[in-house]
């Protein structure tokens, strides 16, 4: 079911897991993320980034994704990624997102201030979460490489105030990561962490997770990430598949038969970083997240606009009837729904 980015980062941040957020171009990733997330039990984030507008037409897919995420048996947030001014925010949250992230950390400090305050006000206006950047992490998604630069590394007494000041939901932080893939080994600033973490009691968001190793993501988990952004590794390991069809198998005659190869490395890919970053089985395990999602109910039957007026229908009888105001898990679903969306 779609949710709110708040209501699953909330649950992250209090039980010591982050959730993965994977960056989707066309509906192959959306389908090889989702079905990840499904199999492992999983809350996700499906999210698009501006720099990849070139590749995907958010009006056009995001009907695809609030279809899929609806039927979805887990928690599925749709977010906006690196938003790069106001007018993209309000594109995404008329398409439908449950999310946004707002990036001005390009920005002078009180600029950033100032526009991520604006961002937020709009969003909370609608009931839409938001993310944003403090620190600069650098280079870009799918790009060749990076290395990441102390000056621009968030500081944390300046995280706090901003936390403060503009009421964000979750914040970005550069600690040492980058976008992309890494020049050299990439080396966690911890103690930064740390100390952002305690100033700022709000989950705290790691981009660049391509290249960073599997104990590293471990460590940032337990000083605050909730939720680990992961797109250039996941895109390389399908076009390494492909590549390798393309050598193995003569049979190939044409793109339909790498298509489902790509998705399958994709499945893949997800599902062991979900493994790595705790959130497997959460749907499971913690079925305290079931009061902001209920989706796994929703897994007895297809979710379709006929059962969903037939919900409203049943309750609206047994109102009438002078009865519960609708009882048990079918006034979970309607109350599961993104809040305030109109
Ligand atoms: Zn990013």
């Amino acid at each position: 079911m779609l949710v709110n980015l708040e209501d699953v980062l909330g649950h992250a941040y209090r039980h010591g897991y982050a959730v993965g957020a994977f960056n989707v171009i066309n509906l192959e990733f959306l389908n090889g993320i989702l079905e990840a997330a499904e199999r492992q039990r999983s809350p996700v984030v499906v999210q698009i980034a501006e720099v990849h507008f070139k590749y995907v037409d958010i009006e056009e897919i995001t009907p695809a994704i609030q279809h899929m995420a609806n039927r979805a048996t887990v928690p599925v947030v749709l977010s906006l990624d690196h938003g790069e001014s106001v007018g993209t925010i309000v594109r995404a949250i008329r398409c439908g997102f449950t999310a946004v992230m707002f990036d001005g950390s390009k920005l002078p400090f009180e600029e950033n201030v100032e526009q991520t305050r604006l961002v937020v006000q709009i969003a909370h206006s609608v009931g839409v979460s938001v993310e944003a950047e403090l620190g600069r992490v650098g280079s870009s998604e799918g790009a060749e490489g990076g290395v990441a630069r102390e000056e621009f590394f968030t500081d944390p007494e300046q995280a706090e105030e901003f936390v403060r000041r503009t009421g964000v939901d979750a914040l970005a932080v550069a600690i040492g990561n980058v976008h992309g893939f890494y020049r050299g080994e990439p080396k966690l600033d911890l103690e930064r962490l740390k100390e952002i973490r305690d100033r700022t009691g709000i989950p705290l968001v790691l981009h660049g997770g391509s290249g960073i190793p599997d104990e590293d993501f471990r460590k940032a988990i337990g000083l605050g990430i909730s939720k680990i952004n992961y797109f250039t590794e996941m895109s390389r390991k399908a076009l390494q598949r492909v590549k390798e069809v393309l050598q193995q198998d003569s049979r190939v005659v044409g793109l339909h038969d790498l298509i489902l190869e790509a998705k399958e490395a994709i499945r893949e890919e997800v599902e062991d970083r979900i493994t790595v970053f705790g959130s497997a089985g959460v749907c499971e395990r913690r079925n305290d997240i079931c009061s902001t999602c209920q989706a796994c109910d929703l897994g007895k039957g297809p979710v379709d606009e006929g059962r969903l007026v037939e919900m409203v229908t049943q309750t609206v009888i047994r109102m009438m009837q002078g009865g519960a105001h609708g009882t048990g898990g079918e006034q979970g679903h309607l109350g599961g729904q993104p809040r305030g969306r109109p």
